[in-house]
């Protein structure tokens, strides 16, 4: 089987809400998604998406994808989609870095794998949990109240998981983390996102003030440097997702004990073969994981499930979905959707759902 057309559509999904990332990052309204279809000479389709959560929050450019992906086509035209390892080295050699660029390429190949083995991905590599994963909500709210109300909205609708957004006022997120953790249900599964927004002393002053709550951070300084730094001296345990991009990111987070969750994102990794090792890295050393699209649609939610169903259940913390911030649904509701907070791994063959092509428009481009 070969790959013989890859088709780039590029797609606007505006946000529900516009988003103001913490440490005075720009705020952003739409999210610049890249979705690819490839098409084969037996006649599988797969696609893929890549979609940053904005260009102001990682290194990661809309745009930059689809220029990325022109630089690796003619490397990858003729490959059998099937050996996605393959691919990963045709893609590596051809583009150095620039990992988000090569997740799209990465998911439709996995898509047509699991296609013309007729099994989901889950399966395909290696066994899939049908035990359903819980959605981690994003609760961006500023005030006390806010955060209690928006907590509230999101328990209206199932959700047992909530990722806190702080990092701006050391006093501010003292005491949201403080009433969060009052009015926290027993089973809910609560992690306090500092999205890199505190500097190695903000860390510490949060970390020690709320030491008797043993709540988890997540990626509470912007480098691994920085949490390096601070490691022995605090208790709270952590969670590094920003920072964890390469599988040597991987190692050294675990070498060094400076993490004890992964938060693997599989646009910022490059997609599910390269965030598979990751995860065997993160189960060797006891490491549990959250797993997310870094945004996107209901196509990046569902790459993220089947990632998510490969991980122990005992070890696979939530999911998250970005499908719920967007007022565009690419593919007219089909596809794993929020039930009772939690997503369901679909059955059908490869990533197990498509989007309306119609509603893509004209491909962008055409190799
Ligand atoms: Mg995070």
């Amino acid at each position: 089987m070969k790959i013989k057309r890859i088709s780039v559509y590029h797609v606007d999904l505006p946000l529900e809400h516009p988003y103001w990332l913490s440490g005075g990052r720009l705020k952003f309204e739409v999210l610049d998604a890249t979705l690819v279809k490839i098409d084969t000479d037996a006649g599988l389709s797969g696609w893929g998406e890549g979609t940053p959560w904005g260009h102001t929050y990682v290194p990661a450019h809309g745009p930059g994808i689809r220029a990325g992906i022109k630089t690796m086509a003619p490397f990858v035209l003729g490959l059998d989609p099937r050996r996605v390892l393959d691919v990963e080295r045709a893609m590596d050699l051809a583009l150095p870095g620039h990992l988000y660029a090569k997740s799209p390429i990465d998911m439709a190949c996995w898509d047509i794998a699991g296609q013309a083995a007729n099994l989901p991905i889950a399966d395909l590599m290696g066994g899939g949990s049908r035990t359903p994963r819980a959605i981690a909500s994003s609760v961006g709210a500023k005030t006390v109240e806010e955060t209690r109300a928006v907590i509230d909205r999101y328990r209206q609708r199932g959700y047992i998981a909530h990722s806190v957004k702080i990092g701006g006022d050391v006093e501010r997120d003292i005491a949201r983390i403080r009433d969060v953790e009052e009015i926290r249900r027993p089973g809910e599964i609560v992690l306090y996102d500092v999205n890199r927004g505190w500097t190695r002393q903000q860390a510490l002053r949060v970390m020690h003030a709320t030491e008797d709550l043993q709540v988890m951070f997540e990626q509470p300084c912007e480098t691994l440097d920085d949490i390096a730094a601070i490691c022995g001296k605090h208790a709270a345990p952590v969670s590094v997702d920003e920072s964890l991009v390469t599988l040597q990111d991987a190692t050294r987070i675990t070498r060094d004990g400076l993490a004890e969750v992964f938060g693997i994102k599989l646009n910022r990794v490059g997609g599910l073969t390269k965030a598979a090792r990751m995860r065997d890295v993160a189960l060797a050393h006891g490491i549990d994981m959250f797993v997310m699209a870094t945004g996107g649609s209901v196509l990046a939610d569902c790459e993220a499930l089947h990632l998510a169903a490969t991980i122990p259940d005992a070890n696979c913390r939530a999911v998250w979905a970005c499908q719920d911030m967007i007022t565009v649904d690419i593919a007219g509701g089909r596809g794993p959707r929020n039930r009772d907070g939690h997503l369901h791994l679909p059955e059908g063959p490869g990533v197990g759902v498509h989007p309306n092509e119609d509603a893509l428009g004209d491909p962008v481009a055409v190799y």
